[in-house]
């Protein structure tokens, strides 16, 4: 393929994401910008090219070891063999077909968590691979990162029949494993999709039109008194996304202000 073919291939496709999710911005294709150094360290005016050129580009992973990813993959692996795949903690358990994990990186700096399996979840035993996850997966590659970059998990492991609202005691049971999740991956930044995943990590009744496009607090193991939080956005889940376009856009601005935090390329005015 010739470079010019291969550049008009990749305007089309980021002409699609945009019009997907109503984005009035063109991003910028290279993390060397300097408006892209200027999120990264939080600085409101461009630098001087010379101050820009010796800054590096945001990483798009946790800086750790090859024995702390490593630990950390095995950790993950453990949790889901020896205590999610067997788990009989709730109903749930005798109406689905796979438990859902979730899948990603165990270096991630961002962890996406949204409600419960739906259908295409359930039978194939991955998190966000239905028309759901189609559209979240076009959000994650505007922010400028892939799905193997970041975790996608859910607050339920097993699909509720006909995908009705999570129920309290299955919340109850299930919360430690996505807890536990966290507590191994340590990402800088959560993204919650939708009211019930918003709801849950951030244990308030609070609907998501008020909790969103605003930085919350998570603290892993309920209490606000252990540990450090991890800051926590709150987002429109890509299912209501897919049934109200509308505020794609709303969306759109959230992962903004995400991608800002963890000082990844912003997009600049048209
Ligand atoms: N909706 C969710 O909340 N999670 C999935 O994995 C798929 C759809």
């Amino acid at each position: 393929m010739s470079r010019k073919e291969h550049l008009r291939g990749a305007l089309a496709r980021q002409l699609e994401t945009d019009l997907l999710l109503g984005v009035q911005h063109v991003p910028l294709s290279s993390p060397s910008s300097a408006t892209a150094r200027c999120a990264h360290v939080g600085q409101s005016k461009p630098l001087t090219k010379r101050s820009a050129s010796t800054l590096p580009p945001a990483p798009k992973l946790q800086n750790i070891s090859s024995q702390e990813l490593a630990r950390r993959q095995e950790a993950l692996r453990a949790l889901d063999e020896t205590k999610v795949k067997g788990c009989a903690k709730c109903g749930l358990s005798e109406t689905r077909t796979n438990t859902v994990f979730g899948q990603g990186h165990a270096a991630a700096r961002l962890v996406f968590v949204g409600e419960a399996p739906g259908r295409d979840e359930d039978m194939q035993g991955l998190a966000f691979v239905g028309r759901a996850g189609q559209l979240l997966t076009k959000m994650i590659e505007a922010m400028g990162l892939t799905r193997d970059e970041v975790f996608i998990c859910n607050i339920l492991k097993c699909r509720p029949p006909n995908n009705r609202d999570p129920a309290p005691d299955e919340v109850s049971s299930c919360w430690p494993y996505l807890d536990e999740q966290l507590r191994i991956i340590q990402p800088e930044v959560i993204v919650a999709l939708g009211k019930p995943a918003a709801q849950t990590l951030l244990r308030t009744r609070e609907g998501i039109g008020r909790l969103r496009g605003r930085w919350h607090d998570y603290f892993t193991s309920g209490s606000p008194t252990i540990g450090q939080p991890t800051p926590l956005m709150p987002t429109y889940h890509p299912a209501y996304l897919l049934r109200s376009p509308g505020e794609k856009g709303k969306a759109w601005n959230d992962l903004k202000r995400v991608m800002q935090n963890l000082g990844l390329p912003l997009p600049s005015p048209r």
